[in-house]
């Protein structure tokens, strides 16, 4: 299937004015002699490269700049551009978060350690063992003098320190002069003496605007490791300039608009008084959002950060916006599109499929799921066994073929035939805030949710949170991408063979 999905991509690509043979390296050939009568190929796969702090549900799913078109024809004040109401253009974007809806800031917390430590011993964590104090520009010594003009001095503990006298530490000082000076981390580690440094003098400046400054001209990762973030005190989250949330369509800005869950938005827009233009745009929206809320997408809302939406529902959003395309004569390739979905919504999803197909197009799918399999018009089986003992054609045909076939071994067929007859009950829908209401985790239970809503997560925090218990998150996210690392670091395993190693008697030869 990788091959037929690069090979149309390839081809298409080829086809396309601006394509030169540089960009052609990075889809290698694949190693088959011909391929013949391959239409254009849409692949859609699975990946988190959808994910994106520009893109929310509504950015990816195409309906936002609906709404932004809506906004800027219909709302109660005419306003002539619809980038007003987007949050990656410039005239749109908020100008206090640059449109991310969150402010950073430097977290005091998390810039001062052990607060029973003095300054001395290192109460702020970026004191570095000679006694310059990264983002201070100074050293303890010269902090101390700035303390003692302010009566106190760093060797009583952090936590022994009045309001105004850390706000002295964190925000500077105008009483008296100080030598200070910015120097490369590796001149600060060969730093011994005062003598060796060029200084200048001036007043003490402070951490906090010195560590805000750098976390907003440039967010390397050394200051984020000491930036929070809150909701962006202009926009309130609103992501666009504040405003530009004072216009309203129907009572509400675009904000309140953007913020209800798709099942919401979609029986709000049910119930509204419409003229023409209007009709014409939301009727636009109306199969899309039934079709996301039919694939158990409805407490997902247009504002929904892309970060938290699963590869799964990711693709599934790719797949709406490909049968809205009315593109005909493509070969669309999925991989799992049944992935993390139940079997009601699953019915779905196949019923989506078929639109697709209907319109005159070709759907394949890598699936794993029964019913799913079942529902194919041809099967092409591979094996006969799994990794490097299958990679074989072992079936090409109609699926009734398939169900008949008696003369090769297959696990596929085998459970088909197992599962067969055996009715699947359909499971009960139920609103997402109904279900959060029941959902009740008990202690030494494995409790499983199918669906990762706010409402579950918020739930299970104050589980947690009464009965005093630890919250571990696992996530399929890669757990990093430095080329030193592999499973034995992660898993701790290589600390312990280096100690076996260690420990053997031939480690001096
Ligand atoms: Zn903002």
């Amino acid at each position: 299937m990788g091959v037929i999905a690069n090979e149309g991509y390839r081809y298409y690509l080829e086809s396309l004015p601006a394509y030169t043979q540089q960009n052609g390296e990075m889809i290698p050939t694949a190693e088959v002699d011909d391929i013949q009568e391959l239409p254009p190929v849409i692949k859609v796969e699975q990946s988190k490269r959808f994910q994106s702090i520009h893109a929310t549900f509504g950015t990816l799913s195409g309906l936002a700049a609906l709404f932004r078109i809506l906004f800027a024809r219909y709302s109660d004040q005419e306003i002539m551009s619809k980038s007003l109401f987007s949050f990656n253009h410039p005239k749109g974007a908020c100008e206090v978060c640059r449109g991310i809806g969150k402010a950073e800031y430097i977290d005091i917390n998390k810039l001062v350690g052990d607060t029973n430590k003095t300054l001395r011993e290192g109460a702020i964590t970026t004191t570095l063992p000679n006694g310059y104090i990264v983002y201070s520009q100074v050293t303890v010594e010269e902090l101390n003098k700035v303390c003692k003009a302010h009566g106190f001095h760093v060797d009583m503990p952090w936590k022994t320190l009045s309001a105004q006298q850390k706000e002295v530490v964190l925000n500077g000082s105008d009483r008296l002069k100080v030598f200070y000076g910015k120097h490369g981390l590796e001149s600060r580690l060969r730093w011994q003496g005062i003598k060796a440094k060029p200084r200048e003098e001036g007043y003490y400046k402070g951490m906090l605007p010195i560590m805000q400054d750098i976390l907003r001209r440039d967010r390397n990762p050394n200051i984020l490791k000491f930036a929070s973030s809150k909701v962006c005190p202009s926009c309130k989250g609103g992501r666009i300039k504040a405003e530009h949330l004072n216009y309203e369509w129907k009572g509400s800005n675009f904000q309140a608009w953007t913020a209800r869950p798709l099942c919401d938005l979609y029986d709000a827009l049910n119930q509204l008084d419409l003229n023409a233009g209007e009709k014409l745009l939301v009727n636009k929206m109306r199969i899309p959002l039934l079709d996301f809320i039919r694939l158990g997408m409805g407490h997902y809302q247009l504002s929904t950060p892309s970060m938290a939406i699963s590869s799964g529902d990711g693709q599934r959003i790719k797949l709406i916006n490909q049968v809205t395309s009315n593109l005909q004569g493509i070969l669309y390739v999925f991989d799992e599109p049944s992935i993390g979905l139940s079997s009601n919504y699953q019915r779905h999803l196949l019923h989506i499929l078929d639109r697709v197909i209907k319109r005159g197009n070709t759907v394949i799918v890598v699936e794993h799921d029964l019913e799913f399999i079942q529902a194919a018009d041809w099967i092409v089986e591979l094996g006969p066994e799994a990794g490097i003992h299958g990679g074989e054609v072992v079936f090409n045909g109609a699926i009734q073929d398939f169900l008949k076939a008696k003369d090769f071994k297959s696990p596929t067929l085998s459970a088909l035939k197992t599962v067969k007859g055996q009715k699947i009950s359909k499971p009960q829908i139920q609103t997402q805030s109904g279900l959060a209401s029941h959902f009740q985790l008990q202690a030494n239970q494995l409790v499983v949710m199918s669906r990762k809503t706010p409402q579950f997560l918020a739930r299970m925090r104050r589980y947690c949170e009464m009965k005093h218990l630890n919250l571990i998150t696992v996530t399929d996210q890669p757990i990093g991408k430095t080329p030193r690392s592999n499973p034995a670091t992660y898993t701790g395993l290589a600390d312990k063979i280096r100690d076996v190693l260690a420990k053997t008697p031939k480690r001096k030869s």
